[in-house]
Formats: C-alpha cells, structure tokens, sequence
C-alpha cells in the first residue's frame, strides 16, 4: 500500500487548439476538475463490521464538512451568495447522517448506504411539483458525490489550495458558472476546458476573473494526466501539453510580455476614452458579482452597465429574498462610489442556471421560458427582485434593465408590475424611487427590427449581442462546434446594430453595448464608427478599448464602418477590419 501518486510517464509535447476565451498565457501542473463517478454508480461492498462501518460515515461524513466549511470560508469574506451554498450544503450533509446509519445498520456498506439513502432522497426531490424545490436534487446530488469521495478517497474534482504546489491548470470537460466562480482567488495559472463558448456564463466569469482560458479543446482529457506540465496561450487558443524547452521558452516570453501589457494599459486607467478628434466615449463594466465592481474601477470603467443579478441565484439552489437582492444592489452600489448601477432583473435558463428545475426539462431552452418569460410565469419571485431595484434606485444612481424583450406588450407588462411594486411599497411606507430609467436589452431580432417602437417607451437601449447574434444566425453560443459561425460581422448583424442605433438616436434615447462584441477592439472600433458612444465591456477589455479609441479619429472610424455596412459578407467585413485596425497588443 502506498499513498504517492505513481510517477508520472514523460510523454511527448502535444499541441492541441481551441476557442481563445479569456486572454493571457499561463503554465502549470494540470488539475483535472472532473466529477467523481455519480453516487448511483457506487459498488455495494457487504460490511462484516457494521459498526466500523458508521464510524467510518461519520470520519468520512466528517472530512466532507471539513471541506465545505473551508469552501465557504475561503468565500465569505467576499459574502457572495456562493458561499451559502456550501453553508447549506454542510448543514444537508448533517441531516443525511441519521438516514445512513439506519441503512448501514440494516446490513449495508457506507458506499452503498450513500448510494441508496441519497439518491432516493434526490429522486424524490426531483419529482416535486415546485421547480425550485426539484432543483434541490441537485444539491443533494452534490453532497453524496462528496461524501462518496470522502468514503472511497477517490479522486476528488477539489480546487486548487492557495498554497498549492505552485500555479495548476484546471483541464475540465466543463464547469458551471457556480464553479468557475470557486477559481477566483486560487492559483489557478490558465484554464482549459472541452466544451464551450465564448460567450457563455462560465466564459464570462472566468473573463472577468482575469484567468487565462481556452474552450472547446477537443480530446483534452484524454490527451492529458494530472500533474503534467501545460501551457495555456489564451489569446490564441493553444494548449500545450508536456511543452519541450522551446515551447517552455515561448511561453515564457510570451507571459511576460502579456504582464507588461496589462501593467502599461493598466496606467492609462484615468485617461478618458476618447479619439484623437476629441470625440468621447463611455467604458462601462458587466458585473456578476458586486466585488466584480472592484475591478471595473480599477480599469476606469465610470459605472455599471450590466449587473448579472442571476448569479444571486446560481448555485444557492434557492432564490434569493427581497434583502438578499437589497443588500447586493447596495454593495455594488456603495463600491460604485457615485458612479451609475444597472441592474438587469432575472436572466434564468438556456446557458444560465435555472430554477425551472430538472423535472420538466424544455426541448428547446434558449427559445424556452427563459428571462423576462420565467419572470412574467413567477410574479412573485420577479415583484421581490422589483421591490429592491426600487429601494436601492432611492439610494443612489439606479437603472433597471429588462433582458430578451421581444414585443413592445413585454415592456409594457413589465413597467406595469414595476408600478405595481412602487405602489406596494409607497402604501406600506419604505422608501423607493419609482421614476428610475427603465432601458431594454436588444438582444431578439424582433427587438432590433421594431427599435423604432420600443424607443418611444424606453428610457435607454443596451444591445445584448451574444444572445442577438445566437438568434439572428441561429448559432448555439454555447455549442464549440459551431464557434465559426458565430459572427459579429455578419451583414446581418451589423443591419440589426446600425437600426437599433438609428431608433436610439431618433427617440433621443442612449445605447450601451453589452454584449462581448463590444470588448472585442476590433470590432469596438466599427461601432464607435457607427455611432455607438457607450461600451459596457467586462472589465479586462476596458484598458484595451480605451488605447484603441484613443488612437483613431471619429472620421476614421466613421469611414471604416461605411465600408463595413457596404460589404456583402462577414468574411469582406472582417478583411476590411484587419487591414485598418491593429488590435492593441498585436506584433
Ligand atoms: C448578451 O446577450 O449579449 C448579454 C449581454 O447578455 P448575456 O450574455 O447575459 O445573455
Ligand atoms: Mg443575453
């Protein structure tokens, strides 16, 4: 018997390419996050010692706990909801155990008890009629699987330590967007995973984490044991596995170069973004989180343009209550220190966890009851989120904005409950602001096309391009496959952008950009060109946008985007941009 790992066999360099999600280059020892086997797979092992066999649940029970508490202490200082996650699940673990040791004592094996008790415990939660309960299973899913782990020391899909030995590169085949947010923090060098996009939910935490990343690498796990050595080259996509001294060498370089770039963009963090002609532009941050807010100011950005307020709900396993919205709105907005929150109310489902629950699945949830449709099905749920947006409106700068609007009927309907929501609070005496900006997201064709309608009832527009692209070209954002298909520089997408720009300009009303379009330098020039005035970006790419539009002139810029809207298709839009435009960081 021995616990050291077996050494690891040196194998040769291998060169695997992916999609270019998150910028940087980092190298590392490889940590494979994979799940250990589910719980319903675990071996019955028949006990001789059924006493032995409770003390060993409630050592390995024990071990569980340990680690949750130091998962939800290494978070709570940031008072994430993430961190009540693991809070519930240590106090679930604990409810569990009077149920095995019964099951145990009936003749079973530890593994075999946790096998039985827990997932029929899931099962019967799954079948629950409420849909946020049936998400519960989930969680108890999670907490076998864990405590599977601690009875058989499997390997677990554990996150690094701070003090790891030395900096790791997460391989996965995915992570959720609850995961990725357990990185920040860790000395996690680079991520590389076998699904996703760029666009998707962990992509954008893992953005704004500022860790490097590649997804869709296909054959990754397969290619790659834990504890080799990899290179991750997030701004091209490349990953490494065993790099030889050259590679080795290139990487380095390559780092170190990345790190003096960002130190460079990173002092021009006070300088307005504004062109050589004097013409200015605004450089908001999306946010996940209110500590996300800490970075965004960090880069320049001069408020909040997009605040994910479903990540309140992700992984929590439950939604939050009206306080836990008010006292999020209020962190971010006390972080803000006067500059503008806009807080998009629930995006739920399709690439975003869901309280839909698992007992009902959609055939189709990116055109299923997503968004403002689960919020109009929940008016409960969706009035408590309303009720706070409206009490924190009364304490500083606060703008609400409505996610995947299709009809102008929809932004009706929602202003209504909103008045609604006003009305209840004035009646019961708390103080609110019920005239705050209420601004659409364009992010559905249909939206887009009918701009000019909207525009006379909304306050402000921002245009959602990952979700507006997804649906004008019907490309999967979360689908690697079809990554090249996923064109910002469609004619099409472009016809969509200029008229929602025009609406906007015609109604007097502003347009932000949201959507990663707007981070991408290449094309944050086109838009500045087509008018475009306000880019909220996640934080990273602030510094980098700010250097472009700071060395181009509007008309240059205006020219630039006549051409595009001329040319026939993505690949002429995308030879026009490259032959003009040098991304900031290029040769
Ligand atoms: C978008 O769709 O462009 C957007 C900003 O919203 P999300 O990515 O959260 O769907
Ligand atoms: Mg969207």
């Amino acid at each position: 018997m021995t616990d050291a790992p077996p050494p690891q066999p040196r194998t040769a360099m291998q060169e695997l390419r992916g999609i270019p999600v998150s910028g940087g280059s980092g190298v590392g020892r490889a940590l494979l996050y994979e799940e250990a086997p589910d719980v319903r797979a675990a071996a019955a092992r028949p006990p001789r010692d059924l006493e032995g066999e409770v003390r060993r649940l409630h050592e390995a029970a024990e071990r569980a706990g340990a680690d949750l508490g130091a998962l939800h202490d290494s978070l709570a200082a940031s008072r994430d909801a993430v961190a009540q996650i693991f809070f519930a699940h240590r106090a679930m673990l604990t409810d569990f155990l009077p149920r095995l040791e019964v099951a145990i004592r009936a003749g079973s094996s530890a593994e075999h008890a946790v096998q039985t008790v827990i997932h029929a415990a899931a099962a019967k939660i799954a079948r629950v009629e409420d849909p946020i309960l049936s998400q519960r299973a989930k969680d108890v899913i999670d907490i076998g699987r864990r405590l599977h782990r601690a009875l058989t020391g499997a390997p677990a899909a554990t996150l690094p330590d701070d003090d790891a030995d030395g900096p790791v590169i997460v391989l996965a085949s995915d992570l959720s967007p609850s995961q990725a947010v357990q990185l920040r923090g860790r000395n996690v060098a680079a991520i590389a995973l076998e699904q996703g996009g760029h666009t998707g939910h962990a992509a954008v935490i893992i953005k704004s984490l500022e860790i490097p990343c590649v997804m869709g690498v296909q054959g990754l796990i397969e290619a790659s044991s834990p504890g080799q050595m990899v290179w991750v080259d997030g701004s091209s996509g490349q990953v490494v596995i065993e790099p030889d001294a050259a590679a080795m060498e290139r990487a380095v370089d390559l780092g170190l170069r990345y790190d003096r770039l960002e130190a460079s963009l990173l002092g021009e963090s006070h300088l307005p973004a504004e062109t050589i002609d004097g013409h200015r532009a605004t450089l908001l941050a999306n946010i996940e989180y209110p500590f996300d807010v800490e970075v965004g100011i960090e880069r320049g950005a001069e408020g909040v343009g997009l605040y994910r307020t479903e990540f309140l709900y992700a992984g929590a396993g439950q939604l939050p209550t009206e306080e836990q919205h008010v006292a999020a709105y209020r962190e971010a907005l006390g972080r803000l220190a006067g500059a503008h929150l806009t807080i998009r109310t629930f995006d739920f489902g399709a690439d975003k966890e869901s309280p839909l629950g698992t007992s009902d699945p959609e055939p189709n949830p990116a055109l299923g009851v997503r968004s403002l449709r689960w919020c109009f099905e929940h008016p409960d749920a969706f009035r408590v989120q309303l009720r706070a947006i409206l009490r924190v409106a009364a304490e500083g700068d606060v703008r609400v904005m409505l996610p995947m609007v299709a009809s102008l009927e929809e932004l009706r309907r929602a202003r209504r409950l909103l008045a609604e929501a006003a009305e209840e609070l004035a009646r019961e005496g708390v103080a609110h602001r019920a005239d705050l900006a209420v601004g659409v997201m364009i992010e559905i064709p249909a939206a887009a096309v009918t701009a000019d309608l909207l525009a006379r009832e909304a306050d402000f527009f921002s245009i959602g391009t990952n979700d507006l692209i997804q649906y004008d070209l019907a490309v999967d954002r979360m689908n690697p496959r079809l990554e090249p298909l996923f064109r910002p520089s469609h004619p099409s997408v472009l016809r969509l952008i200029e008229r929602t720009l025009e609406a906007a300009a015609e109604a007097g009303i502003p347009v932000t950009m949201c959507g990663e379009m707007g981070g991408q330098s290449i094309y944050a020039v086109l838009l500045m060109g087509m008018g475009l005035r306000q880019f909220s970006l996640t934080p990273g790419y602030i510094p980098r946008v700010r250097r472009l539009l700071r060395g181009l002139t509007l008309l240059e810029a205006r020219q630039l985007a006549g051409e595009c809207l001329r040319a026939a298709t993505a690949d002429e839009v995308e030879a026009l941009l490259r032959a003009r435009v040098t991304p900031v960081g290029a040769g």
